[in-house]
């Protein structure tokens, strides 16, 4: 069959891609894909930035390459930019972890009104809540749960020396 002949029996095909090309259904469509795009292309010039200051790149000059040159700034930044180790990562979360214990371990809290207390206190200074006991040998302040002195020896219950 030929297109001569195709064309004078039906409708004119031409017609019928126009009008389709026309139709306003098809011209909304077009417009959201369009801000589709657009929220996509100004979402990646955001992570680019966002990613480029977490990564210590010059946030600001990957911003405005991923801007200008929309999808293809990003590709570029995604190929250079530098690499978080994850060593690096894993190592700056022992760091705080560290920290975290030492400072915990420094400020101590009374357990009854959580007012600071030095580690030798025997008595809370604000409550009277006892915190530790004096040994019964050498008076140094024991955990209220020990049973023998690790400064002298001394058990407490017995007072005899444990070695
Ligand atoms: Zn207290
Ligand atoms: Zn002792």
């Amino acid at each position: 069959m030929n297109l001569a002949l195709v064309m004078q029996q039906g409708p004119n095909p031409f017609k019928i891609i126009t009008n389709i090309l026309t139709s306003p259904i098809l011209k909304l469509a077009g417009e959201l894909l369009l801000l589709l795009i657009i929220i996509l292309w100004l979402s990646l010039v955001y992570w680019t930035f966002a990613d480029a200051s977490r990564r210590g790149a010059i946030r600001f000059l990957w911003a405005l390459v991923a801007l200008v040159f929309p999808f293809v700034g990003t590709l570029i930044y995604l190929i250079v930019r530098p690499p978080e180790y994850a060593l690096d990562a894993r190592e700056r979360e022992l760091e705080l972890a560290v920290l975290e214990r030492e400072l915990r371990s420094r400020v101590l809290l009374c357990p009854n009104c959580r007012a600071m207390v030095e580690k030798d206190y025997i008595i809370c200074p604000e409550c009277n809540w006892q915190l530790k006991k004096p040994c019964a040998n050498c008076e140094k302040p024991l955990d209220l749960n020990w049973k023998t002195c690790p400064y002298c020896g001394v058990d407490q219950r017995s007072g005899k020396i444990n070695w």
